[in-house]
């Protein structure tokens, strides 16, 4: 049995764009991180409430891809990915629930992060089986191939 340990993060998440990859004015390519593309990164965007933000990571990867305002760290996909795509953002070489590292309040990395977040490291690596997809609790994996 899996293990969820969703963190929180203080507002409220919503699902990626799934149409993201179609518009580029809304997600512009804005860097690169760890060999994968990150979208709308430094952009203000809004949560399912309909406010801004409090974070501004954007989309990390493109046919894998994760949108950080939405991952809440609890590592499902991480325990899922039969070919180990995913480790931890401020964890490197970790990866899978509870072994994400424990963001506090008050810290740079609160502010900067809210939580640890999944990084699409290997995402050349995916095989297209969507175990990650389907069971990301805040649906903010999307799965495309090329
Ligand atoms: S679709 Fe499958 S292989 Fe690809 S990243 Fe997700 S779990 Fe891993
Ligand atoms: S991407 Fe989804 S499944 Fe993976 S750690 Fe973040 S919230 Fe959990």
């Amino acid at each position: 049995m899996l293990i969820e340990l969703v963190r929180d993060i203080g507002y409220k998440t919503k699902p990626i764009d799934r149409d993201f990859l179609q518009k580029p004015n809304e997600y512009p390519v804005t860097g690169e991180h760890n060999g994968h593309k990150v979208r709308a990164g430094g952009m203000t965007r809004y949560d399912a409430e309909g406010k801004p933000y409090p974070t501004s990571n954007g989309i990390h990867g493109t046919q894998v891809a994760v949108d950080w305002e939405n991952c809440v760290a609890d590592g499902v996909c991480m325990d899922v990915c039969p070919v180990f795509v995913f480790e931890w953002a401020l964890n490197p070489g970790q990866a899978g629930t509870g072994k994400d590292k424990p963001v506090e309040p008050g810290t740079p990395e609160w502010d900067q992060y809210r939580c640890d977040k999944s990084d699409p490291i290997r995402e050349n690596d995916c095989i297209f089986c969507m175990a990650c997809e389907t069971s990301c609790p805040t649906q903010c994996i999307k799965i495309t191939q090329p």
